[in-house]
């Protein structure tokens, strides 16, 4: 088996990554083009710059957790031990995380991106006005700093900042909130998250001339853009399962008592 890793850029994390490497190298063969599995160590973070990096490599994830919250990270700072081990020993379960597809129409051409937590229409200086269509239909014309999209791995994210509900995962099914929806007789939005499931499309038609685009860590600025569509993929990331990680135990350390 080939292995990569991705490291936050900080003591802590590159310690573990050098650690990690020396457990590996006599059983696993390092490989940062084209490998079996990438090992991430530092946040969820970190994560979806692995992810971003290795998108169209066919690989697993596995990450240890040096950042703030750890819903990607099965493995905390002080079990690297127990990752080596557990990685030598090969037994796992794979849990498929669903990337959202996001189509960004321009006059002669689509640019297709993929995210893993969520795409972002987010303006905070101006006020965006946007037509919402749920499979053709149009739900709203929202105004307000704009929209977020996220997947159920995103859900403890932005998603979580903007008052939309944590998703339990593998749930497929994706989520539409706004960022900061203005309410009143000239414009009235739906003012909670949708969630919808994945036979539905999401499309946002607007005065996109100049339009910023996020999409995970990463932001696009796109110009004349007539549309943009957004679904749940078929498309998912990989990410092993050595041990037992309880969804809602992550959900208390992080947000109820740590
Ligand atoms: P970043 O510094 O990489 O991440 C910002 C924070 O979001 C960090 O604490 C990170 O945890 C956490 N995070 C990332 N994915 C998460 C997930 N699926 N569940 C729970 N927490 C998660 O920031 P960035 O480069 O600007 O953007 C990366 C992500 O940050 C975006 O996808 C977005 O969801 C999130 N973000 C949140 C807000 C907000 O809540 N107001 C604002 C901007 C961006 P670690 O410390 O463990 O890396």
């Amino acid at each position: 088996m080939k292995y990569t890793l991705v490291v936050r850029n900080d003591d802590l994390s590159k310690k573990l990554a050098e650690d990690i490497h020396h457990g590996l190298k006599d059983e696993l063969i390092y490989d940062n083009q084209k490998p079996d599995l990438v090992i991430s160590v530092g946040g969820d973070g970190t994560i979806l710059e692995a992810v971003h990096q290795y998108m169209d490599v066919d690989c697993y994830y596995v990450g240890i957790h040096t950042g703030t919250l750890g819903f990607f990270t099965d493995y905390q700072r002080d079990e690297v031990d127990e990752l080596i081990h557990d990685i030598k020993k090969n037994e796992y379960h794979c849990m498929p995380r669903h990337l959202l597809e996001v189509k960004v129409h321009l006059k002669d051409e689509t640019k297709t991106l993929y995210a893993l937590n969520e795409m972002r229409l987010d303006h905070g200086f101006s006020t965006q006005v946007i037509s919402v269509y749920i499979n053709d239909v149009l739900l709203e014309v929202f105004r307000g700093n704009g929209l977020c999209v996220s997947t159920p791995s995103g859900s403890t994210a932005y998603n979580k900042s903007l008052g939309g509900a944590l998703i339990y995962p593998g749930i497929p099914l994706m989520q539409l909130t706004e960022v900061a929806g203005i309410h009143h007789n000239a414009y009235r939005s739906l003012g909670s998250s949708l969630i919808l499931d994945d036979r539905q499309t999401i499309k946002l038609k607007g005065d996109f001339k100049d339009l910023w685009l996020g999409i995970d860590h990463l932001q696009y600025s796109f110009q004349d853009v007539e549309s943009i569509e957004v679904h749940l993929s078929k498309r998912a990331m990989k990410f092993i399962e050595y041990k037992e990680m309880s969804f809602i135990k992550r959900v208390r350390r992080a947000y109820i008592h740590s």
